[in-house]
C-alpha cells in the first residue's frame, strides 16, 4: 500500500553503510519512522531529500511501524537555516521540542502548519530568532494540549486582568491575588498586564504578523525564560540537547 503525504524531516539516524532511518512529522500520519534507502549514497533521489528541516511530499509504503520512502519530492529544502548556525541552532531546538510534544500515528494539523510557517519564515524573510523561539513555544504548546491559561484565574474564574498577578508554572496559568495561597506567591512568577496580554497576543496572531510586529526585547526574552521552563516542567523533559547548545551560541 501506497501513501501520499506532505512531511518535514525531523531527524536522520544512519543506518549501515547506505541507508537511513528518517523521523518524520507527516501530515496525514503524526510521527513516522521511515527507511530511507540509499540515503547515504551521494547523488540519489532519496539522499537529496533525507535532511533535517526538509520539507516534501513523500510517497511510503510498507506498515505503521517502519514505512519505507518510495520517493519523495522537496516542497522546501529550508537551505539557508542549513548554512546558518544560529538558525540551524533555533531550528534545531523547534525540531527537537516538536518531536517531543507529537505521538507516533496521532495527526497534528495546526502544529505541522505552524512548523512549516515557521521555517519558511526562517529560511526566505529571516525574523529576529527570540521572537519567533517565543511564537513557537508558545503556539506548540496551545497546539498540544498544554495551552496555559491566562484569560481568567485557575481557581475562581475572575477574568479582570487587574487582578491576576501571579502565573504559576505548576498549576499552569495566572491565578489572581485573593486566590494565591503562599505556596504560589512564594513559588509563582509575579505578572504584569503587559505580560498577559504579551501572551494573549502571541496565541492569537499568526507567525507572520508576529514577526512584523516590533515587541520589545527584554519583554520577549523574560517570558522565553518562563516559557522555557514551562515546556520542561509540563512535557516532562529535564534538557532538550539542541536548547543546551543554543544557549552556548547567544
Ligand atoms: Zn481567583
Amino acid at each position: 500500500m501506497f501513501i501520499k503525504t506532505e512531511a518535514i524531516v525531523l531527524r536522520k539516524t544512519f543506518y549501515n553503510d547506505s541507508d537511513a532511518i528518517l523521523t518524520l512529522f507527516s501530515k496525514k500520519m503524526g510521527k513516522i519512522s521511515a527507511y530511507a534507502r540509499g540515503a547515504r549514497k551521494p547523488r540519489t533521489m532519496i539522499s537529496s531529500v533525507a535532511h533535517p528541516f526538509i520539507y516534501g511530499e513523500f510517497v511510503l509504503r510498507g506498515k505503521p511501524d517502519i514505512y519505507s520512502i518510495s520517493s519523495a519530492e522537496i516542497i522546501d529544502s529550508n537551505y539557508s537555516i542549513r548554512e546558518d548556525l544560529k538558525k540551524l541552532s533555533y531550528a534545531s531546538y523547534f525540531l527537537e521540542l516538536c518531536r517531543s510534544s507529537i505521538h507516533e500515528g496521532m495527526t497534528n494539523n495546526r502544529l505541522f502548519s505552524l512548523t512549516v510557517e515557521t521555517l519558511e519564515k526562517m529560511n526566505h524573510e529571516g525574523c529576529d530568532l527570540d521572537k519567533i523561539k517565543l511564537a513557537y513555544e508558545i503556539k506548540l504548546l496551545n497546539f498540544s494540549g498544554l495551552k496555559p491559561e491566562v484569560s481568567k484565574c485557575l481557581k475562581c474564574g475572575i477574568n479582570n486582568i487587574e487582578a491576576l498577578t501571579v502565573f504559576s508554572i505548576a498549576d499552569g496559568g495566572v491565578i489572581c491575588r485573593d486566590c494565591a495561597d503562599e505556596r504560589q506567591k512564594q513559588g509563582g512568577i509575579a505578572v504584569s498586564k503587559q505580560f498577559i496580554h504579551l501572551i494573549r497576543y502571541i496565541s492569537e496572531k499568526d507567525v507572520d504578523v508576529i514577526c512584523r510586529t516590533k515587541i520589545n526585547a527584554g519583554m520577549v526574552r523574560h517570558l522565553d525564560k518562563i516559557f522555557e521552563l514551562y515546556i520542561k516542567y509540563h512535557m516532562d523533559i529535564k534538557s532538550f540537547k539542541s536548547l543546551d547548545f543554543l544557549k552556548t551560541i547567544q
